[in-house]
């Protein structure tokens, strides 16, 4: 389905954006793998991907953070696998605490990856996606962005910024043929997720109504749709995938 595509993927190697790129990979697409550093993982995940599924897979080093490491990536990820036309905001980091205590740089180091890097990104496949007339961009969200969840005031402002992006990004490009729409999960089982204390993972899985925790595949299907040809119809949403934890 995804044959002759390329997807960037950030925060690629690890977590819900490693199982977004092998659900792409699996269906043809090839792979650019875009992280902080280019990690053992990161490179294991390049073969891996490589020998499975026979699409090109190469990994990067960006901090999405940057914005003329944003274009010099875009840049060179167009030289070595050709036309991107799928772009997967993925990279994302928390760093919590009550607002009371929460640190400035902490503020300011979670919206400069969240926010700023889904913007510096989106801005850096702009020009290319509307000379081509095509495009995909899923962004990932948060239902901690809809609910305001206390003790992510930096987190959930930062996720709350996405989804708005993902609004304003849809209306500018619908008529070039390029989609936008953004996944908000629940609690998703990733490195990110064991950072949070018992106590608290308890307390989220009472009350997630399917009783378990996401995995990053559950996550990695629906990006996977909305990044082919079958969602052309869909722009500009906010998909929750949660099992019913954010029901309103
Ligand atoms: P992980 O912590 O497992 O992985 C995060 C990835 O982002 C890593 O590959 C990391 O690269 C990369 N990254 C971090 N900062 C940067 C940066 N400045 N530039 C480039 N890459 C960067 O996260 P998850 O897989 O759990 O989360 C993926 C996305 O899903 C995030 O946006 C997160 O907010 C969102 N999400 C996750 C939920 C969950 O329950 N897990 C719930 C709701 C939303 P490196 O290894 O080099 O540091």
């Amino acid at each position: 389905m995804l044959n002759g595509k390329t997807a960037l993927v950030t925060g690629g190697a690890r977590g819900i954006g490693a199982a977004i790129c092998r659900k792409l990979a699996s269906l043809g697409a090839d792979i650019a793998i875009v992280d902080l550093t280019v990690t053992e993982q990161a490179q294991a995940l390049e073969a891996e991907i490589s020998a499975e599924y026979g699409v090109k897979a190469k990994a990067y080093a960006c901090n999405v953070g940057d914005a003329e490491q944003c274009k010099a990536t875009v840049k060179q990820v167009i030289a070595d696998l050709g036309n991107v036309t799928i772009l997967v905001n993925n990279a994302g980091i928390t760093r919590d605490g009550l607002i009371l205590g929460m640190k400035e740089a902490d503020f300011d180091a979670v919206v400069n990856t969240n926010l700023k890097g889904t913007f510096n990104m989106t801005q850096a496949c702009y020009r290319p996606f509307m000379k081509q007339k095509y495009g995909k961009i899923v962004n990932l969200g948060s239902v901690s962005g809809l609910l305001g969840t206390a003790g992510q005031a930096n987190y959930a402002a930062s996720k709350a910024g996405v989804m708005a992006l993902t609004k304003v990004t849809a209306r500018e490009l619908a008529s070039r043929g390029v989609t936008c729409n953004a996944i908000a999960p629940g609690f998703i089982a990733t490195d990110m997720t064991k950072e949070i204390s018992d106590e608290a993972t308890q307390n989220y899985l009472a009350s997630i109504p399917v009783g378990r925790a996401g995995q990053p595949e559950d996550v990695a299907n629906l990006a996977a749709f909305l990044a082919s040809p079958e969602s052309d119809y869909i722009t500009g949403t906010v998909i929750r995938i949660d099992g019913g934890l954010a029901i309103s």
